[in-house]
């Protein structure tokens, strides 16, 4: 046969494997790990939702539909930004997407040149970067930095790597891997910023509802008005364990809206409708959950806390949200050896660092979204492997 892989594209060539999937790979078939490598909780979809679909599908919404999403469902997502932020916000405004991914997808493609710049601070979660590059844009990173145990993002430095091709600033707050989460000051100087360079701001705010300080993370929506340059991506995945359905929205301004129902006829050509009922009832009826989850993640991370305080080479910022610890290793500079290491020798499976980009490497990321007895093991299993080192 020919030799195939030789006659791959460029942007073929050149897109990333992902890290985080790499250490997935090695570790799938291993018996008795303790999996806390994952981006997602370990919760199951609640039965109200996914009766919900059920019932739409029974129902025969099974035809192609929409490509904006199901206007009730548009409808409910307005409804829920105005429950969190207070005041009223137009449907025309939201787009169901499959997925935070897709969002983030359509977002990029949106408003970017090829060879247009996106400023990503890091560590992040790869999947950002990965989006621009695809879209044949480039992503500049700028250090969120580790210091004193705490995460800080320099805005002078981001300001420092805005440039002539510069158009836009992806800011994901609270932040996965690393919890760092942007207080208003920051936001309202990122959207300073964007609005006297006229960037965009690709807001992922899909950790906005785990947060460790208050209720809700601070949000762009706080400050921002309809006249700012904001593409925000949400998803159903983390806020309702909805992972696997692949399911999310982007906002964006109405004047995207044909732009946007372009780009979905042409690549997924809309969201199955009995999958949006479903989206539907955990956006109407979901908040509970939201706050039952909150509590579960709260109580892991005082878990941890408590069973890492004082381990063996472990340092990290305490998360202000999202729910991930990102851990410190010492004396390891190849996350991903360390990784590989610790799924062989303790039986823990984390996720390396280094696949969060810049900045990242030296740190493991451990997901907080488990079960006690998971997230108790765990510990312990990393806490007497990195004694017996
Ligand atoms: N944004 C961030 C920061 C994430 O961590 C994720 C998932 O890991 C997403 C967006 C999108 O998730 P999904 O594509 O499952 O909706």
């Amino acid at each position: 046969a020919p030799d195939f892989a030789a006659e791959l594209s460029t942007l073929a060539r050149s897109t990333p494997n992902s890290g985080i999937v790499d250490i997935m790979n090695y570790g799938r078939a291993k018996e008795g790990l303790v999996r806390l490598w994952v981006g997602e909780g370990e919760l199951p979809t609640p039965s109200f939702i996914t009766e919900a679909a059920s019932r739409g599908m029974a129902a025969g919404e099974t035809f192609y539909t929409y490509q904006h999403g199901l206007p009730e469902l548009r409808r409910a997502i307005a409804d829920y930004h105005e429950r969190m932020f207070g005041r009223p916000f137009s449907e025309d405004r939201f787009f169901v997407t499959t997925g935070g991914m897709h969002a983030l997808d359509i977002a990029v493609k949106l408003i970017t040149e090829p060879g247009d710049e996106v400023i990503v601070p890091s560590p992040t979660w790869p999947n950002v970067p990965a989006a621009v590059t695809v879209n044949r844009a480039v992503p500049v990173s700028v250090p969120i930095d580790y210091r004193d145990r705490r995460w800080v993002l320099d805005i002078d430095r981001l300001a420092a790597a805005i440039g002539p091709k510069t158009r836009a600033i992806a800011l994901n707050s609270p932040a996965n891997p690393t919890g760092w989460t942007a207080d208003l000051d920051t936001l309202k100087a990122v959207l300073a910023l964007a609005r006297e360079h006229g960037l965009w701001i690709l807001a992922d705010e899909v950790y906005g509802r785990f947060s460790f300080k208050g209720e809700m993370a601070p949000s762009f929506h706080e400050i921002a008005d309809d006249a700012d340059r904001i593409l925000w991506i949400n998803t159903f995945s983390k806020n309702w364990a909805m992972t696997g359905w692949r399911l999310g929205w982007i906002e964006a301004p109405p004047a995207f809206a044909q732009a946007i129902e372009n780009f979905v006829q042409y690549s997924t050509s809309g969201i199955p409708g009995f999958l949006q009922r479903g989206a539907l009832a955990a956006i109407e009826r979901g908040d509970g959950f939201i706050a039952y989850q909150n509590e579960r993640v709260r109580q892991a991370l005082a878990i941890m806390n408590q069973a890492l305080a004082g381990a063996n080479r472990i340092s990290y910022a305490e998360p202000d949200g999202a729910f991930y610890l990102f851990l410190s290793v010492e004396g390891f500079a190849d996350s991903r050896a360390l990784a590989f290491r610790l799924i062989d020798e303790a039986g823990v499976g984390l996720a390396p660092g280094g696949a969060f980009g810049p900045g990242g490497e030296g740190f493991l990321r451990l997901c907080l979204a488990r079960s006690e007895a998971q997230i108790r093991e765990g510990a312990s299993r990393l806490h007497d492997w990195l004694l017996r080192l």
